[in-house]
């Protein structure tokens, strides 16, 4: 009697702990949900103001007279580049604070989309004479394509702007049981080791001025990291044996 007395104390203990486990998990979705609201609306605000400036500096642009001093050009000049470099960012942050809505039942034909990312940032690859190559077995797997592709394409685009003139950048991807295994590797300088896991934190830059030249804000990478999530997979980063870096992406099927 003693003992079945106990074990229904225990009972009652266990089912006590898991309704204050179950308030606890609702309590953080509830906060999760309103930082997330906070960042859209904040984003949505952002974007109206950002537009406009833009519109007005575009008309300055074309309406601008042909006596206009060196100065006055450069400093438009200048403020283009920043309220693009604002733009941007919103967007991101939006795009980050929507990931949670966007439908994940696309069949996506992953070598198909690689080499769809590849031919879009084939431009700016010629411009730095960087070679890009694909090498992906043919497979499906479920997920949101435009999320997939923006995942690929920041992480290749990432290897073009952080590589050198003349290097590579190679693209795998294969299947091993019920998952898809896509690399991005780079020959550029690659990232120290103390720092590989904060390049995934939003803002944060191995070399500001470096990544400010070459128009990024830092949010590329926290978004692949989201992307990754909202798919259940995983990735990790690491140096190429031969120089430069290496990001391993695992998504499931
Ligand atoms: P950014 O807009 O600055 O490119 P990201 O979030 O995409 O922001 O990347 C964060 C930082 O990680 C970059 O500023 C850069 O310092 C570093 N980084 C990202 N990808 C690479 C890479 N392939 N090689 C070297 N450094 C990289």
């Amino acid at each position: 009697l003693a003992a079945s007395r106990i074990e229904e104390n225990k009972v009652k203990e266990l089912n006590q702990l898991s309704v204050s486990y179950n308030k606890m998990l609702e309590r953080l979705s509830d906060a999760f949900e309103i930082q997330r609201q906070f960042t859209a609306n904040a984003a949505h605000e952002l974007r109206t103001p950002l537009s406009l400036m833009q519109v007005q500096l575009d008309l300055y642009n074309s309406t601008r007279h042909p006596d206009n001093d060196a100065d006055t050009l450069q400093t438009i000049k200048m403020v283009t580049e920043q309220n693009g470099r604002l733009s941007k960012m919103v967007k991101t942050l939006l795009d980050m604070s929507e990931l949670q809505t966007v439908g994940r039942d696309d069949e996506i034909m992953v070598d198909a989309l690689v080499d769809e990312v590849l031919a879009d940032l084939d431009p700016l690859a010629q411009e730095k004479n960087i070679k890009l190559t694909g090498k992906c077995k043919n497979i499906t797997m479920v997920g949101s394509d435009i999320l997939i592709y923006r995942l690929v394409y920041n992480l290749v685009e990432n290897a073009i702007k952080y590589n050198h003139s003349g290097g590579q950048v190679t693209v795998t991807a294969y299947r091993k049981e019920k998952h898809v295994y896509l690399s991005v590797e780079d020959t550029g300088n690659g990232i120290p080791e103390e720092l590989r896991e904060r390049v995934f934190e939003p803002f944060f830059r191995v070399d500001k001025s470096r990544s400010r030249e070459l128009g990024g804000v830092g949010l590329g990478l926290a978004l692949v990291r989201e992307i990754v999530r909202v798919h259940d997979g995983s990735i990790a980063v690491r140096s190429n044996p031969s120089g430069g870096t290496v990001f391993d992406v695992i998504l499931p099927l």
